[in-house]
């Protein structure tokens, strides 16, 4: 299956109840075959009105983190654990990510197959790996399924609190060594 039939199967999905408070699903955006996935919560208020992820100011944070990083946001797969947005921007439910996770985010994985995924913030580690303690897990890689995944801080966390900024800048070059020695 390609991405873009998966992306066709997710804009009119009703597998579970966000598909009531979406405008738009936030499939995701990268090259099929992109080497780093980066996976975050789900769409806010912007994605959820263009249909397109991180487009807010946490995803102008991201794209110039990627940047200085040395790599280039158009190379990166950027999608979340949810393709609709949670009313009010309330956190996914279990039932929620667990089902959008196996109709989408798997699948969207096994197609794009990258080298490393990043996870960022609480939701999608736990998500993915089932770690919860961000503050001592971020920067650290996980193998799980046969995939590679890192852990980092969400970009939002890091406006909201600026002391963060360094310790993702630091996982974010991290991430890229990952894929450099490859
Ligand atoms: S969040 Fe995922 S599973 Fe739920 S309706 Fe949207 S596309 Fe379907």
């Amino acid at each position: 299956m390609k991405l873009q039939e998966l992306c066709n199967q997710a804009n009119n999905c009703n597998q579970c109840p966000l598909n009531e408070s979406r405008t738009h699903t936030v499939f995701g955006e990268g090259p099929e075959n992109a080497k780093i996935m980066l996976i975050g919560e789900a769409p806010g208020r912007n994605e959820d009105e263009t249909g397109r992820p991180f487009i807010g100011s946490s995803g102008k944070l991201l794209s110039e983190l990627i940047q200085d990083a040395g790599m280039d946001r158009s190379q990166i797969y950027i999608t979340s654990i949810v393709k609709c947005r949670p009313e009010n921007n309330r956190k996914p439910r279990k039932a929620e990510y667990s089902t959008c996770i196996r109709l989408f985010l798997k699948k969207q994985i096994e197609i794009i197959n990258p080298d490393i995924i990043g996870l960022l913030g609480n939701s999608a580690i736990y998500a993915l790996i089932g770690e919860s303690n961000i503050k001592k897990i971020h920067g650290q890689t996980y193998q799980v399924d046969g995939r590679k995944y890192m852990a980092l801080f969400h970009p939002a966390a890091a406006l909201y609190s600026r002391k963060l900024l360094p310790q993702l800048k630091e996982d974010m070059l991290k991430l890229k060594k990952n894929i450099d020695h490859n």
